[in-house]
């Protein structure tokens, strides 16, 4: 039977709970993670409009290529010579993520909460790497792909030995500069953190550098989910940035799709914004905003409350401001 996509919030809550709906993956993007405050190293300010190659250890010429290129300094290029660039610029990013600085949000907290209460989420398919994700503990861990890797988990890139997060981060704050110069405790000179395995200097997050392929688990996890999916989330993602993108249109035909964005999305991929769409379903506005609606439409909304002193601020604040809210 052809499910007619929702309306409506309320419509697309119905569906979930619905029998009809029994496989839901999420499709997720840099508008998730917005809320938590985390630095968007894209944006104005981020990290590469304030890069400083002269205070990075590298020599003349990699810092030439920065200049030029500031997404130099996270490629594999330079990586597999020199690790300081990455692990300098990144080091305020890893210790913050290992200190959660930054909360998972109200986004991430529905993905937990509909693992937890329907059984029915499949998948987060996420594309950022700043782990928040794993924050939701609920979730298990096999069912998060962060698609271009993550600051939560470390590993060789090298030889791909997997590294302790913890003593990583710890060799991390004592072995790596600050050339943002807001830690007194961190060292003057970077010096190296070696794999325990082959010994090389190449340890870091599994982000995906540029010049490396994507984690194979994309791969096999799409190709394991989408036949089956009967629901799609797409969440803060512009979709411009492939493969991840490619699920949009990999998931079967009659897969109902949603986007939850501040502005429509991925028209050249088929989402049909028009009267006569037959799938999709554009809940316009941030992803907080949405989320808590459906969240409360779902009736959840107690149980994201149970969730308040771990989330951020600016969200536990909206949870407040929400004239409905509290009302049962
Ligand atoms: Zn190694």
């Amino acid at each position: 039977m052809k499910i007619a996509p929702p309306v409506d919030l309320a419509g697309l809550a119905k569906h979930i709970l619905s029998n009809e709906c029994q496989s839901i993956a999420i499709l997720s993007g840099a508008g998730v993670s917005v809320a938590s405050g985390i630095p968007d190293f894209r944006s104005p300010g981020g990290m590469y409009d304030t890069l400083r190659p002269d205070l990075i250890t590298a020599t003349e010429r990699e810092r030439a290529l920065m200049r030029r290129d500031p997404t130099y300094v996270v490629s594999w290029e330079i990586f597999r010579h020199n690790p300081f660039p990455y692990l300098e610029v990144r080091r305020p990013f890893i210790l913050g993520t290992q200190e959660q600085t930054w909360k998972a949000t109200i986004a991430h907290r529905f993905a937990e909460l509909l693992h937890i209460k329907t059984n029915k989420l499949t998948r987060v398919y996420t594309q950022n790497i700043d782990g928040l994700d794993r924050q939701c503990v609920r979730i298990p861990a096999e069912k998060i792909v962060p698609v271009h890797g993550t600051m939560s988990r470390v590993a060789c890139e090298g030889c791909g030995h997997p590294a302790d997060y913890e003593s990583f981060c710890e060799n991390v704050r004592r072995n790596t500069k600050d050339i943002y110069q807001q830690d007194k405790q961190a060292p003057k000179e970077s010096s190296h953190i070696l794999c325990e395995k082959c010994r090389q200097p190449l340890v870091k997050p599994t982000t995906v550098l540029f010049g490396r392929n994507l984690p194979g688990e994309f791969f096999q996890c799409t190709e394991h989910d989408l036949p089956d999916l009967d629901l799609l989330i797409i969440a803060g993602t512009s979709l411009v940035v492939s493969p991840a993108n490619s699920l949009v249109y990999k998931i079967p035909g009659d897969t109902i799709r949603v986007v939850v964005n501040r502005e429509p999305v991925g028209f050249d991929l088929g989402i049909d914004y028009g009267p006569s769409r037959a799938r999709d379903f554009f809940a316009r506005g941030a992803c907080e905003d949405v989320f808590l609606e459906l969240i409360k439409l779902l009736g959840w909304k107690d149980d994201l409350v149970a969730y308040a002193s771990d989330l951020p601020p600016s969200s536990t604040a909206l949870i407040n401001r929400n004239a409905n809210y509290g009302a049962s």
